[in-house]
């Protein structure tokens, strides 16, 4: 049974950080009455829409997720929109605090001439777009160009480069939303460009998904034997022996600059120390020109890249910008926009960025709080932080007693015809896929249209 005494919380998005901010609530007081919102009527934020659909083990984790959505006190209201359906002033009136875990929902730019040319897409619409994610099944990508380009070496970089050079029939055995199977199946791309600014040491990505790219069925990875060599900042770098990822991202690279091409017929081509400086194209992306850098320390125990004028052009038919996820601002909430999160001083969230004045009873965890950094794991500490500061007000009595009677929200969103999906219904939903899935010999059929989501619901 929920306990009436306990405070009642909201938490806004119902991604792992939301999940996750939910179970350190729920183990610090168990039956405490926590509402998940989520604007989708679908849980799981990323680990549904970003997670690579070929790499179900990640996804997994949403059996804890589970476990957390089925303890007592606990509800799921999907479909839910903050701003729109409910404000933050009536979230906050209505609970003794409000979690905001909404992640970071759009990509960063990189301002440079051409960027918005026909052909040129951020990473996270393609990613959105392959799993199935309802504001991104609609985009197109052209898939017909032999040669495409992918800008920035992490992992988000690693999933587009490694899901445009896998062979469809492979994928068919994954839950990659089936209009992004089909539309792979008819690609024609042969040459795959990985541009990174720095060099093989600087490379963000983890080695399991580098090192993923160098065993897929006819892929030649290449690796320029000069690219290995360290320029002196970056061997310094290494020789601190600091940076495991780093050495074992090393030793996968020098692997591949030692092979020989087999003549497969698709490539991925590394180009280290190449910044994009504009894309090019009269009515859409025909190439990227880029600029040669140069390694050197940045006197900060880093390496900065350096341009040193030398330019070339990069055949690219079809560009993706993966240079990292950003957050939005949230209507009735303070913004870092220099950062793209949400002011906070350790999950508190505070009025304005570098100020120490906390708005009572609001806090951010996740990507939201620090930044789009880490894997889903490192959401769980990041949540558990936020959640204890929660837990200090509580019991320093630095929380208002909710206004409202536990109902209003349900009377609220019903006086404003918001069709409310609840978990029972995602449990319908997940069914649903799987026995689509199970009809087409697949792990599941990831269903795309919202409308069609809520009918199935019955809302
Ligand atoms: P990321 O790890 O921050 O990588 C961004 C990449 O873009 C870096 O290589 C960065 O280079 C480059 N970059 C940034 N600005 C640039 C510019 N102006 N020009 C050229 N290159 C630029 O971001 P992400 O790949 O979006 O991933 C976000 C987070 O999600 C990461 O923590 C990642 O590990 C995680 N994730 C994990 C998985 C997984 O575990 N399988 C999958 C997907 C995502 P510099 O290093 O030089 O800045």
């Amino acid at each position: 049974m929920p306990d009436t005494l306990l405070p009642r919380i909201a938490i806004v998005g119902a991604g792992p950080s939301g999940f996750y901010a939910a179970e350190a609530l729920q183990k610090a007081m168990p039956g405490i009455r926590i509402d998940l919102f989520d604007r989708l009527p679908t849980p799981f934020g990323l680990v549904r829409g970003g997670v690579a659909p070929d790499h179900p083990k990640i996804k997994s984790v949403t059996k804890v997720f589970d476990r957390i959505a089925a303890q007592p006190g606990f509800r799921f209201l999907g479909h839910v929109e903050l701003g729109s359906d409910i404000t933050v002033e009536e979230l906050r009136a209505n609970y003794e605090a409000l979690i905001c875990t909404v992640g970071a929902r759009t990509d960063r730019a990189l301002g440079i001439p051409g960027e918005a040319l026909p052909g040129s897409h951020a990473a996270t619409e393609f990613v959105g777009w392959y799993n199935g994610h309802p504001d991104y099944v609609h985009q197109s990508f052209d898939l017909t160009r032999e040669s495409v380009a992918v800008i920035g070496i992490g992992n988000v970089a690693m999933d587009v480069t490694r899901i445009l050079a896998k062979s469809p029939a492979v994928l068919a055995e994954t839950d990659l939303a089936a209009h992004a199977l089909e539309g792979l199946r008819g690609s024609a791309i042969r040459d795959i460009h990985v541009i990174a600014r720095r060099g093989v040491i600087q490379a963000a990505c983890t080695t399991v998904e580098l090192r993923e790219l160098g065993e897929l069925d006819g892929v030649d990875v290449i690796v320029a034997p000069e690219d290995i060599v360290l320029d002196e900042a970056s061997a310094a770098m290494l020789a601190t022996g600091d940076d495991r990822t780093a050495e074992k991202n090393y030793a996968v690279f020098q692997d591949w600059a030692a092979r020989t091409p087999t003549g497969a017929t698709k490539r991925i081509h590394f180009h280290f120390a190449t910044s994009p400086v504009a894309l090019t194209g009269s009515d859409r992306v025909e190439a990227i020109e880029v600029e040669r850098n140069r390694l050197e320390d940045d006197g900060k125990g880093g390496v900065r890249a350096a341009p040193t004028g030398e330019r070339r052009q990069i055949p690219a038919g079809l560009v993706f910008r993966s240079v990292g996820y950003r957050g939005v601002a949230l209507a009735g909430l303070p913004f870092d926009d220099r950062r793209g999160i949400i002011p906070n001083v350790s999950g508190r969230v505070v009025t304005e960025p570098g100020s120490d004045a906390t708005l009572r009873g609001v806090y951010v965890a996740g990507w939201i709080k620090r930044g789009p950094q880490g894997v889903i794991g490192t959401n769980k500490a990041c949540a558990a932080d936020t959640v204890a500061a929660l837990l200090d007000d509580y019991a320093a009595k630095r929380l208002q007693r909710a206004e409202g009677a536990p109902e209003a929200v349900d009377q609220l969103l019903a006086s404003r015809g918001v069709r409310v999906s609840d978990w029972q219904g995602w449990q319908r939903l997940d069914a649903e896929e799987v026995a689509r899935g199970a009809a087409a010999g697949r792990p599941r059929e990831k269903i795309t249209s919202v409308d069609e989501m809520l009918h199935l619901v019955g809302v």
